[in-house]
């Protein structure tokens, strides 16, 4: 049978991306969205025209309840997860000393506390098949830190942790687990920044470009295919950080 792959926050952005990538390898994809059903809906019927069928869930992932149920369809129509990639963020862009508690748990929910849940629903399935391959996608920012974005850069450091942790535990169990680190990538998530502020951010990047959804889907497929990394950061930002 065909391997099986829920992947969160798949309505727009690198998510989407991934989601067609991976529809387009053989691979049934559960595309999670929350706020943006037109656009799942959309990505659905752009599939269908090429007699791929993917299924799109609606699910608020930072809430335990959710989640579990996303899980339990994927569970229920398919009986296996091979594969989850937890996408799904959001960001802040704000002075530490402003932020409020409800901005921290947000943040910390929708960026971290998912990939916890998500990761925890899924696991004692992959457990019980010996196989499966976890993906984060945290950020630059949760390696070397951002001003005016602590609490992403936390969440994102906090990805960065799990991954490395769950890695050794699951090893054995042959579940690997790994995290993609992208740096700007051409998302409504920099819609915040202006033309001349992008240009700028372009001039600081080695390979003089922001990076398209595309350079973190080919990732993505790769570790999927792969079978002998586990455990690790995978930067991908035109070398705007090399640590
Ligand atoms: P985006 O275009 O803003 O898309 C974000 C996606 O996350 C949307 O599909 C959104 O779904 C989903 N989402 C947000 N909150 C959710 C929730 N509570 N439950 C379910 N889905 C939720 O962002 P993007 O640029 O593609 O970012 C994708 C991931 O890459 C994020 O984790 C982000 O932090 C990371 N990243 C992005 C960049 C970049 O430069 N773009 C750089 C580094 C890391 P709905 O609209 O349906 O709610």
């Amino acid at each position: 049978m065909e391997r099986v792959a829920i992947i969160t926050g798949a309505s727009r952005g690198i998510g989407r991306e991934i989601a067609k990538q991976l529809a387009k390898s053989e691979i049934k994809v559960i595309a999670n969205y929350n706020h943006s059903e037109k656009e799942a809906k959309e990505l659905k019927n752009e599939l269908e025209k090429e007699n791929i069928i993917i299924d799109i869930v609606k699910a608020d992932i930072s809430k335990r309840e959710e989640a579990h149920k996303l899980v339990q369809f994927a569970l229920e129509k398919y009986k296996k997860i091979d594969i989850l990639v937890n996408n799904a963020g959001i960001s802040e862009y704000k002075m530490f000393t402003d932020e409020t508690d409800e901005d921290w748990n947000r943040v910390i929910n929708t960026n971290l506390y998912s990939a916890f849940v998500m990761s925890q629903e899924v696991i004692p399935n992959m457990i019980h098949n010996k196989e499966g391959c976890i993906i984060n996608i945290s950020s630059i920012w949760g390696i070397i830190g951002a001003s005016l974005e602590v609490l992403y850069s936390i969440s994102k450091a906090g990805m960065n942790g799990l991954t490395k942790a769950l890695a050794k535990e699951l090893g054995p169990s042959n579940i690997r687990v790994n995290s993609i680190a992208p740096g700007m990538i051409q998302t409504e998530m920099n819609n915040k920044f202006s033309k001349e502020e992008l240009e700028e951010i372009k001039e600081e990047i080695p390979l003089e470009k922001i990076g398209h959804v595309s350079d973190i889907a080919k990732c993505v497929k790769w570790l999927i295919e792969d079978n002998y990394t586990t455990g690790q950061v995978i930067s991908i930002n035109g070398g705007w950080a090399i640590v």
